[in-house]
């Protein structure tokens, strides 16, 4: 299939060419030609495996072989995503992956992509991050031969255990402490992106979240969700508005879900936009759903696409800090142990529920990434999981860099 600029759409790419691409002209994002639709009944007989490669086939093909597209998705989706019932709700389980977030599904999928679309060309990914992503594409690319991976983040800003999960890796994975914060980091990576030289010597890839590689493997998971309890709300704990797109998609595709809630955090220019009609991003401010502190989602375009061309409304709740801490209370309540930003997709579920209805809330994180919060909220000490305890032994080997553009330059043409 071929993917189009949402801001040009003459300029039309295939799969593999938009995968290592990016991004398409002034910025502009890739979106797919159309939305195939799939039969449910058929789609839920299959075995998870090659249902997800039914799903993927329509989006891949001239790109990808069938029996290509089956050794990628057994290669990059070891794990499941399991629905754990919460009351009379449902939790669905994102994290149980290799770095315990569910961003390692779209890292996963990508690294398969980028693998086997390889041009013989050196590539360099580059990627700044506040935690989850470096740590997911740092694992989905190690030992992977041909690549070299960077990753900057702002030294002493991130928690340790989160630190710990990339910065221990080695081979191919180096790792940068950034003296600045994340701002700082992000614009070291765009500076990247601007220089030519750099560019072309290194075959820079920034594996973002902007990569529809990422979005297509996220639509597989709101399939299953879908198939095992259908007709359910969904609500998506929402940062840069990857998840909800790809949930966005599965709908369209014919996935049985009722309707969609987007969850933010104070960081709440959606829930704003969609409730008064103006676009107005506020500075970004720093809450307990770390991951989630976004005030210029990169995805919206597609999402405004998707919910313009199917004619739907989208729910929106942006949940306070409180409010975010008394839903990690009541899940407990529940029996059921959640990290803030599962809690703020939980808590605007509730407020948006109507009689009759029943919902699911994505858990995008392990509760132990955010132990020092979540402990300080019940009132209780978590245990690390075997990979996090694993990881805090192993000796930390990032280098230290001062936000700088030519000490960056340095270490990537070195
Ligand atoms: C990245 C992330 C999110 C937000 O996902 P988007 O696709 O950017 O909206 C939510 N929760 C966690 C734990 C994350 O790492």
């Amino acid at each position: 299939m071929d993917f189009y600029n949402l801001k040009h759409p003459e300029e039309k790419v295939s799969f593999g060419q938009a995968v290592r691409q990016g991004l398409g002209r002034d910025q502009g994002l890739f979106f797919p030609e159309r939305l195939p639709h799939l039969d449910a009944r058929m789609l839920s007989v299959l075995p998870r495996h090659q249902r997800y490669q039914a799903i993927l086939k329509p989006f891949v093909e001239g790109t990808f072989s069938d029996g290509t597209l089956a050794q990628m998705v057994a290669e990059a989706f070891p794990f499941e995503a399991p629905l754990v019932p919460v009351g009379p709700h449902f939790a669905l389980e994102l994290f149980h992956g290799p770095t315990l977030a569910f961003k390692d599904f779209g890292a996963r999928f990508m690294a398969q992509c980028l693998k086997r679309l390889g041009s013989g060309q050196p590539i360099t990914i580059l990627t700044a991050t506040s935690g989850d992503t470096g740590a997911a594409v740092a694992h989905a690319f190690h030992n992977q031969p041909g690549v070299r991976v960077l990753v900057l983040y702002p030294k002493g800003k991130i928690s340790r255990p989160q630190e710990q999960l990339f910065c221990t890796l080695g081979g191919n994975i180096e790792t940068l402490a950034v003296e600045g914060d994340f701002d700082q980091c992000q614009a070291l990576v765009k500076t990247a992106f601007d220089d030519e030289e750099v560019k072309g010597r290194c075959g820079l890839n920034s594996a973002n979240s902007i990569n529809i590689s990422r979005l297509l493997a996220q639509i597989l998971y709101f399939w299953d969700l879908a198939l095992s309890q259908p007709d359910l709300v969904v609500s998506v704990p929402c940062g840069n508005f990857g998840d909800l797109t790809a949930g966005l998609m599965a709908k369209a595709m014919g996935a049985p879900i009722k309707r969609f809630v987007a969850a933010t955090n104070s960081n709440d220019t959606v829930p704003r936009f969609l409730a008064g009609g103006q676009w107005q991003p506020r500075d970004t401010v720093a809450t307990l759903s770390n991951a989630m502190d976004v005030s210029r989602p990169n995805n919206w375009p597609r999402v405004a696409k998707l919910l313009d061309s199917q004619g739907w409304t989208l729910a929106a709740g942006a949940v306070s800090e409180a409010d975010t801490r008394a839903a990690v209370q009541a899940l407990q309540l529940q029996g059921y142990l959640g990290e803030p930003h599962c809690a703020v997709a939980f808590k605007a579920l509730l407020d948006q529920l109507e009689s009759g209805e029943r919902g699911a809330f994505l858990c995008t994180a392990h509760p132990a990434k955010f132990a020092e919060a979540v402990g300080a909220i019940l009132g209780m000490e978590l245990a690390l999981p075997g990979p996090l305890a694993r990881a805090m032994e192993k000796p930390n080997l990032s280098r230290t860099i001062a936000a700088d553009w030519q000490a960056l330059r340095a270490q990537l043409l070195s």
